[in-house]
């Protein structure tokens, strides 16, 4: 019998709660508040960051805070943790998820930390012990950061095998939020999907077999601004473990969308689609693009619902534009590649509210809402794609252009410049039709607008940038792509 995603998600917080004393918080917005340094909440942790740096308003119930326990939405799309390339693409990566995690505020450490987890998966939910893998921080000279010996001998206490336990360095083991904030060493859990005689070389290799479920994260400094480390004045607990993949490894899957939180929403798309239904592949092959479109469609569709609820809409900087990629690329899914009408997309806003409404009720509250902006946004969109598309297609008609003669760069360019069509997108349509524009020319005439555009520094945010100007653009002209995402809409492979 399968444990459903939401006993997955209750058995958590009452084992921290009603077993170990913790008090439950709710999730906060995913829109950080008072925090410049990141885009979208990125880790549970988030909201808890003045109480790891000491900075809570003491008369805050923040400030009381010792063990708390919770279910926070996180969105990685931008930052410092940022999968977007990843979505789709692979099974076990999501622009939203659900991370629920435990802290201690200076109340236990590493030892309670790492038997109460081990305890939780092996006996409460009944997981393998011999299906685990545990790394640990081995240390970095360079950064004068010692190895966590503390911790593997606590693992090999806890009776975990020598060889199921593994050292890594800074990029694995060494949390930190952002590029500044709270970090510190971590250990964390890997299972097996497939119980090979090579899994321990899987880990932390970006293998679908061997999944990190769970990091046990022990805040003992901050990265100051100039990159510095400086002690916490008392050390912490922060772990974090994905929702998703917990319960893909509970309900005997190999991939998070083969899980009860995402199968109604693929059953929907489909019904929606002209299309044949899921069937679970990656991979490049045209076959597989299918199966991609519904992942990426179904994963999206959770990021803009979750999101948009929490005030923040697709636009046109920072988070807001990471939003507005996220929901071009989601329509262009929808209607290229899996052949669903207008409308198709908001249309899935209720199976989203169905699965999480219940734990995150703001999303019932604006489920209308939400259907709107996507309707808005997406009719926006498809005008001008369809606009861009008529113009390309009379400039076509009017000549043959294979046979090495170029499309002329000044339709790009105007393309570009009078309806937002970005660069890419004019070279993808092309290429579809073997096609090819005239790179030189189009160069030339970037580079002439540069006085428009010579202002752009990194991290500018005009509007310039983001409708008139794609990543290649502006690796012409040498302005530093720093917003994430921003490559992010175009390409459909
Ligand atoms: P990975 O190495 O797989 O990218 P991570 O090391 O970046 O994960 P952490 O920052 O340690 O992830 O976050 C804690 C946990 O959150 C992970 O162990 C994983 O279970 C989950 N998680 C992280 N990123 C994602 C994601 N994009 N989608 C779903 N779950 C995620
Ligand atoms: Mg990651
Ligand atoms: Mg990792
Ligand atoms: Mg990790």
């Amino acid at each position: 019998p399968e444990m459903p995603a939401a006993l997955v998600r209750s058995t958590f917080l009452d084992f921290f709660r009603d077993q170990h004393g913790h008090q439950l918080v709710p999730s906060s917005p995913v829109r950080p508040r008072g925090d410049p340094s990141l885009l979208f909440v990125n880790a549970g942790m988030n909201q808890f960051k003045p109480v790891f740096l000491g900075t809570a308003d003491p008369r805050s119930e923040m400030s009381s805070y010792q063990r708390v326990v919770n279910t926070q939405k996180c969105v990685r799309a931008g930052g410092k943790h940022n999968d977007l390339d990843d979505v789709g693409r692979d099974v076990y990566h999501h622009t939203f998820f659900e991370m629920l995690g435990n802290w201690s505020f200076g109340d236990y450490f590493k030892e309670e930390a790492c038997s109460m987890a081990w305890s939780l998966l092996t006996m409460h939910y009944g997981i393998p012990a011999d299906r685990l893998y545990v790394s640990y921080f081995a240390g970095d000279a360079a950064s004068g950061l010692p190895a966590d010996e503390e911790t593997r001998l606590i693992w090999l206490e806890i009776g975990v095998p020598p060889g199921r336990l593994l050292p890594f360095g800074l990029k694995e083991n060494f949390w930190e939020m952002g590029n500044s904030g709270p970090c510190g060493p971590c250990t964390e859990i890997h299972y097996d999907h497939v119980g090979g005689r090579n899994a321990a070389a899987l880990v932390n290799a970006d293998s679908p077999e061997v999944v990190e479920i769970w990091n046990l994260v022990f805040m003992q400094y901050n990265r100051e601004v100039d990159h510095s480390l400086l002690q916490l004045p008392r050390f912490s607990v922060d772990t974090g473990m994905g929702l998703e993949r917990l319960v893909s490894v509970l309900q005997g899957k190999r991939s998070n969308y083969d899980t009860d939180l995402f199968t109604p929403l693929l059953h929907a798309i489909h019904q929606r689609s002209t299309v044949r239904p899921y069937g679970g592949r990656t991979g490049s092959a045209d076959q597989m693009k299918v199966d991609t479109a519904y992942r990426v469609v179904a994963d999206h569709v959770r990021t803009l619902s979750v999101c948009i609820a929490d005030g923040v809409h697709p636009g046109m900087s920072g988070a807001e534009l990471v939003l507005r990629r996220v929901l071009r690329r989601a329509v262009r899914f929808c209607v290229e590649v899996l052949q669903a009408p207008q409308g198709a997309l908001a249309s899935l806003v209720p199976t989203v509210t169905h699965s999480l409404g219940d734990v995150y009720p703001e999303l019932h509250r604006e489920a209308d809402r939400i259907q709107d902006v996507i309707n808005e946004n997406e009719a926006h969109f498809l005008s001008s794609l369809q606009r861009g598309s008529r113009l390309i297609h009379r400039t076509l008609l009017r000549k043959d252009y294979k046979h090495g003669v170029f499309f002329p760069a000044s339709v790009a360019w105007s393309l570009h410049r009078d309806l937002g069509f970005p660069l890419d997108l004019v070279d993808l349509v092309l290429e579809e039709r073997g096609v090819q524009v005239d790179r030189e020319e189009l160069d030339r005439l970037v580079a002439e607008n540069q006085k428009v555009t010579s202002g752009l520094q990194s991290g500018d945010q005009s509007r310039l940038m983001l409708d008139v100007l794609s990543l290649a653009d502006l690796q012409r002209l040498g302005v530093p792509p720093t917003d994430d995402g921003l490559k992010y809409q175009y390409r459909l492979d």
